[in-house]
């Protein structure tokens, strides 16, 4: 029997950097393993913290699709589909809502990070955050075990996220008996890559990233912003490469040049101006390929419709099959639906 991979990412944005090296490349060399593998586009979990902004949710599935697939995702070789668009996952969410303590997902260090970020939504000190947010790790539980994931390729900041996952399956299962399967998270070499300020992991939704899909003049300008080593003050004054973003993004990307880069940064010979416009050519580069498979798509919208048709079927039969043996494990199979 095949394994089964499920993974997730929600149409909040357009992909960046972090999902590329962080998850993406992970991805594309699973698609081509003998694996079944779901690729879910979360618009469910994205209303979560944009429940006033559907538009935006809506526009981005369609972009998250084009940038996926411009990144090497093969909707062939995976299952592509949209959260919304297979409601056995919401009746999951709600089955599972009963084997989690309020207590118990207030302690999610992601879900906690991501409350005192999200200010503007939920209030200084959180006080007015939704049930549905911090709820979202039950969906996401729901996400998983609806096709039976058993690895989940995540980058670090899901982590809270999977362990929360297997608990539900282990007090599903021991309740109920043996029904779900239990999922295991599996990172990237690089599963945490920083955005811009150096602080943050680079997220959509924390203004910190340079997407797949960033113009020449955006690349520029972000990165003549990015953090350097604060320590240096003047262009020959020698620096700490380890605390530069600069020095980071040039070894993400892999410049080959980069053992001049540290070395000239290290002795004082390398002006931090001249060595962010080596790295907007470089990322202008790297970025080139993509954006020109992307236009393929941006020119033929009914590629981006195919794919979801096609990936979502697969998807909701199933979703199907596992919510039969969940409402069988429940007693809920109160007669013989076909
Ligand atoms: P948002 O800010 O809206 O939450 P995001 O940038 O965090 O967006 P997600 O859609 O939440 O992106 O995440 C999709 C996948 O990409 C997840 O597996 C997540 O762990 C991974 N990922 C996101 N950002 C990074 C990063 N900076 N480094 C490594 N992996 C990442
Ligand atoms: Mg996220």
């Amino acid at each position: 029997m095949k394994k089964t991979i499920l993974t997730g990412i929600r149409p909040t944005g357009n992909l960046h950097l972090g999902h590329y090296f962080g998850a993406g490349q992970n991805w594309i060399k699973l698609q081509n393993e003998d694996y079944d593998f779901y690729l879910e586009i979360a618009d469910i979990q994205a209303l979560t913290d944009n429940f006033d902004n559907p538009a935006k949710v809506r526009h981005n599935v369609r972009e998250i699709v084009m940038d996926m697939v411009a990144m090497g995702v093969d909707p062939n070789k995976l299952h592509l589909f949209v959260q919304s668009m297979v409601p056995e996952i919401a009746e999951l969410t709600v089955i599972y809502s009963n084997l989690v303590t309020m207590a118990r997902l207030y302690r999610n260090p992601t879900v906690k990070t991501e409350i005192a970020q999200k200010k503007a939504l939920f209030g200084n000190s959180g006080e007015s955050v939704t049930y549905g947010f911090v709820g979202y790790p039950v969906s996401q539980a729901a996400d998983i075990t609806a096709f039976e994931g058993q690895l989940i390729p995540v980058g670090e900041d899901q982590l809270p996220l999977i362990e929360q996952c297997r608990e539900i399956v282990h007090k599903f299962n021991t309740i109920y008996g043996q029904t779900l399967v239990m999922p295991e998270p599996l990172l990237s070499e690089t599963p945490r890559i920083k955005g811009l300020d150096g602080a943050e992991k680079m997220g959509k939704s924390l203004g910190n990233g340079i997407f797949l899909v960033d113009s020449e003049e955006t690349v520029k300008e972000k990165i003549m912003s990015a953090v350097t080593d604060p320590d240096k003050i003047h262009k020959d004054d020698p620096a700490n490469p380890e605390k530069c973003m600069v020095y980071y993004y040039h070894k993400l990307i892999k410049n080959k040049n980069i053992n001049t880069v540290c070395e000239e940064c290290k002795a004082g010979k390398r002006g931090c101006v001249a060595c962010k416009k080596e790295l907007i050519e470089k990322m202008i580069e790297f970025l080139k390929p993509i954006q020109e498979k992307r236009k393929e798509l941006e020119e033929n919208p009914q590629i981006v419709d195919d794919i979801l048709i096609q990936g979502t079927e697969k998807s909701i039969k199933k979703a199907k099959e596992t919510m039969k043996k969940v409402r069988k494990s429940i007693k809920i199979d109160y007669f013989n639906e076909e």
